[in-house]
């Protein structure tokens, strides 16, 4: 009934010979650190949505998820230490043997229903179907986009603003959903900090103003997305990326996935070449998390 998590999560500075020349300092938040399974953005966004699971006295969650879904992941794991049954609408065709994500949700216990494309856009009429008579089941939507996810991201932000040796001037992290980068954003105005949010995208013509679902994230000026590093869609990579990506976890010993993360820092990366940074600018970046299978090198 417990996890052993590591909270809060440390933030480090990223030392490296572009940041030095272009006189900025980059760090850093390693939430990718709080769990081996349930790590990163996917942490947060869960607690409040499992203590409101708990309070309302369920005791079998279902969620929603690609078939390489961190946030699958975190449920899997998260549901088990916390006594709950956990059950997941898989998008696609059933591939066996299962990938490493699914065959680690598997046995943490989850049990999987696969629909196809055309059925899994409607998750509240096959959560109906199918668990209509289980007055024990719990819906949580995809990534566990909630507005009790948006609680447990503003505890990130408590973190970050609670570092006293460091103020930042702006916070970069990948988007998919942008209800972490909304989650953060709210957090820091409710806060009446300055610090400005800057999502990179890892999807192709996504616009965010009507992509998060839990908050009306045109009300909050404090953030904007940059849409020019998704390298032409979701999971999309090319060789020079690649080989970055690689003599950045060789140079700085951090783990980064190619989807989120790496998307991420490379965007920061080649912004920095451009200038695009004030010179004496402190960057905060958030690591999301979703290393599980990424090969260290
Ligand atoms: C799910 C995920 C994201 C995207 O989070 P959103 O809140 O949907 O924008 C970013 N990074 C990692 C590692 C993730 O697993």
């Amino acid at each position: 009934m417990s996890l052993d998590l590591h909270l809060p999560s440390p933030i480090q500075e990223i030392q490296d010979e572009l940041f030095t020349a272009k006189d900025i300092r980059v760090f850093i938040k390693r939430d990718d650190l709080i769990h081996p399974f349930v790590s990163g953005n996917k942490w947060r966004k869960l607690k409040y949505i499992l203590l409101d699971a708990q309070s309302e006295n369920k005791n079998h969650l279902v969620t929603f998820g690609g078939a390489w879904s961190n946030h699958l992941l975190a449920t899997a794991w998260a549901g088990k230490a916390f006594g709950f049954k956990v059950s997941a609408f898989v998008r696609g065709e059933e591939v066996l043997p299962l990938n490493p994500i699914l065959q680690s949700c598997q046995e943490q216990g989850m049990q999987f229903i696969f629909v196809d494309r055309t059925a899994y856009r409607n998750k509240k009429n096959l959560f109906h179907c199918f668990f209509k008579d289980d007055t024990n089941a719990y819906f949580i939507d995809e990534g566990g986009a909630s507005p009790l996810a948006m609680q447990g991201i503003a505890e990130m932000v408590d973190e970050i603003l609670s570092e006293q040796e460091h103020t930042f001037d702006s916070i970069f992290l990948a988007c998919g959903t942008g209800t972490t980068l909304c989650g953060i954003a709210l957090a820091i105005k409710n806060k009446k900090n300055v610090t400005f949010i800057e999502g990179i995208s890892v999807l192709k013509g996504i616009d965010f103003k009507n992509n998060v679902t839990t908050y009306p994230i045109s009300l909050l000026s404090n953030w904007k997305v940059h849409q020019e590093f998704h390298l032409n869609g979701y999971a999309k990579v090319n060789p020079i990326f690649l080989s970055w990506l690689k003599d950045f976890q060789i140079k700085h010993n951090i783990l980064l996935d190619p989807v989120y993360t790496g998307k991420m820092m490379y965007a920061v990366f080649q912004l920095a070449e451009q200038n695009y940074f004030k010179p004496g600018s402190k960057i905060l970046t958030i690591h999301t998390g979703g290393i599980f299978g990424q090969e260290s090198n």
